[in-house]
């Protein structure tokens, strides 16, 4: 058994709904996975699956209807699948966004939004605003601001969606180096089974309506991974069988 302070984020059996929705069915249902502090933990599931939903209570932003959540994180920084960067403030103050919210003073901020700007690849784009860019530069500046935090949990939701797969590959690299850089456990959900199996340690397949954790399974590949290996395909097609099971 682990010990509990080995462990970043435990639920068990979470389930929650919509309130204002008419039929107050479950839109996640006994939900069940561990993020152990370092781990990068994904979970992959089909649209509509519940994995969104999820997010926000593990967040604490909608509540749970049952079940019991471990929170052993002290700053959790989230990465969107539509960037949500705002469209009139520049890629530095986008950056420093949550050093601004954090009451970081304006130096300081963009000191440090600057190095991660850096960090993601963005130097000498402090100054364009978001229209300026392209999906995947807006993508790096939601990374830097979620690292900006010095978050101990990053929290992705399905970021690579919006991004074409030469893009998605180039930030799949910086978020792998990033997380080797700075040891945050991370929690990523993601439709796609080969990016999960590609990225994580372990993998944690959803099935939809409601959203149910079917399978987890831990990936004992080395890395970093070959996605054209045999061995790959094998946690690929298991995953990908266990969410066929049920729908
Ligand atoms: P995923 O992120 O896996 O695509 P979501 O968590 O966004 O799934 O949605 C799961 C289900 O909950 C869907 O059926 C969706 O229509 C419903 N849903 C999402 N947001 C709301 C909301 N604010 N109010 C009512 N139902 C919602
Ligand atoms: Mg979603």
């Amino acid at each position: 058994m682990r010990n509990n302070s080995d462990i970043a984020l435990a639920l068990s059996r979470v389930s929650a709904r919509y309130e204002d929705e008419p039929t107050d069915a479950l839109v996640i249902k006994d939900i069940s996975l561990t993020v152990p502090k370092g781990a990068f933990v994904s979970i992959a599931g089909p649209s509509g699956a519940g994995k969104s939903t999820l997010l926000r209570v593990i967040l604490g932003l909608m509540p749970a209807a049952s079940g019991v959540i471990q929170r052993d994180f002290t700053r959790a920084g989230m990465v969107f699948q539509n960037y949500a960067l705002f469209p009139w403030l520049s890629a530095l103050d986008n950056a420093g966004f949550g050093l601004r919210s954090a009451g970081v003073d304006r130096r300081e901020r963009d000191h440090i939004a600057r190095e991660k700007l850096k960090e993601v690849g963005l130097a000498g784009f402090e100054g364009h605003f978001p229209g300026e860019l392209s999906g995947g530069q807006r993508q790096r500046v939601g990374l830097a601001r979620a690292i900006a935090i010095n978050p101990d949990l990053l929290i992705l939701d399905e970021p690579f969606s919006n991004l074409d797969t030469i893009t998605a590959a180039a930030l799949k690299e910086d978020l792998l180096r990033i997380w080797q850089k700075y040891h945050m456990s991370i929690l990523m959900v993601n439709h796609l089974i080969p990016d999960a199996v590609e990225l994580s340690d372990t993998v944690v397949v959803m099935s939809a309506h409601p959203g149910e954790t079917k399978r987890s399974l831990a990936i004992e590949l080395p890395r970093p991974r070959d996605t054209r290996d045999g061995k790959f395909y094998r946690y690929v097609d298991e995953l990908t069988a266990a969410v066929r099971a049920v729908s």
